[in-house]
């Protein structure tokens, strides 16, 4: 029997969707779909004073707008018997909640389970990368750690007043794996990554350990992103198999542009769903979408449904989409 696919959909609850994350939940869920498998929601609302629970209500709002439904999440534990049992311990409540803000419990069991594997270590320095909450992305531009606080000693780490972040500890490692959009892709960890934060000294956990642990937990086999996400995914790999998971497939489309070639991004507040939506119908939207993405020829309406039938990555072009011009008529 062929494995079962199981996709996500995973956005920051930070504002109201615009049109490249509108593409990434219709991609995600057309390659899940056309493979008869699952597509699922987890709302990425670490970072709760910038995600607060309105704005997730209005992604699902929205995504039902767009015509995706999404299959329920089936959680299923690691074989590691030390996480197993710690999980075991928790309210189900906190195991099946599809909200990263509520399932804290969950990450401080891995936090510990790396602990006792000595990967982590606490980091003092001030520059704790106050937005490790949030997924970075390529144009944030990334600093490599210099391993400041990875060998001080329990005494320094006494005298020390602030409250650390903590790190993990990557190794002197090349990571390839092959992309299904980009292709063959290689990272350093120690070089091009660095020991990352997994949790701020605020005690928030960071993007990287949260996405890691939830796409395992939730037996996501194919993650479907930005390719300005592409640099998080050789620590996510390792992450994955350090945890007892299997790493999923991973593909990193092409971002859409506008017609000026500038990225869209969520200043641009014509291109969100607050606007579209007052003018614009679901498969209007869905079919000038599809066809920027090379997955129809002309930018005629069409539902997801009718998509599915004839979706295939080998349609999308590896390079920036652009907005077609039909859609600069209505903004
Ligand atoms: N929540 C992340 C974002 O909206 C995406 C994370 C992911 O797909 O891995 O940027
Ligand atoms: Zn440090």
């Amino acid at each position: 029997m062929s494995l079962k696919i199981i996709g996500r959909f995973a956005p920051s609850p930070s504002g109201r969707m615009h049109l490249g994350n509108v593409l990434c939940a219709m991609l995600g869920y057309l390659s899940a779909k056309s493979q008869g498998g699952h597509y699922i929601i987890r709302i990425e609302d670490l970072d709760t004073l910038r995600c607060p629970r309105s704005n997730a209500e209005q992604i699902f709002d929205d995504l039902d707008w767009l015509g995706i439904k999404f299959d329920n999440p089936k959680f299923i534990f690691p074989e590691n018997e030390q996480i197993k049992t710690e999980l075991l311990k928790i309210h189900k409540d906190i195991i099946n909640s599809i909200y990263q803000s509520e399932r804290t419990q969950i990450y401080e069991c891995f936090e510990r389970f790396l602990k006792n594997k000595a990967l982590v270590y606490p980091c003092y320095c001030s520059c704790s990368e106050l937005h490790a909450a949030s997924a970075p992305h390529l144009s944030d531009g990334r600093i490599i750690y210099a391993g400041t606080c990875k060998n001080l000693t329990d005494n320094e780490r006494k005298q020390k007043e602030r409250k650390p972040a903590m790190r993990l500890a990557v190794p002197d490692k090349k990571m390839t794996f092959i992309d299904g959009c980009i292709g063959k892709y290689t990272e350093n960890l120690t070089i091009e990554c660095g020991d990352f934060i997994i949790k701020r000294s605020d005690g928030v956990f960071a993007y990287q350990l949260a996405v890691t642990v939830d796409d395992g937990l939730m037996g996501i086999n194919e993650v479907v992103r930005g390719n300005d996400l592409i640099g998080s995914t050789a620590r996510q790999i390792w992450l994955h198999n350090e945890l007892g998971f299997k790493p999923p497939k991973f593909y990193h489309m092409p971002l859409l542009v506008a017609h000026d070639g500038r990225r869209l991004s969520k200043r641009d507040k014509d291109l969100d769903l607050s606007k579209i939506r007052k003018y614009m119908k679901p498969e209007k939207l869905i079919g000038i979408l599809a066809c920027s993405a090379g997955l129809i020829e002309k930018p005629e309406d069409i539902s997801l449904n009718e998509l599915i039938k004839t979706f295939s990555w080998d349609k999308i072009p590896n390079k920036d989409l652009i907005l077609p011009d039909c859609f600069k008529a209505n903004i």
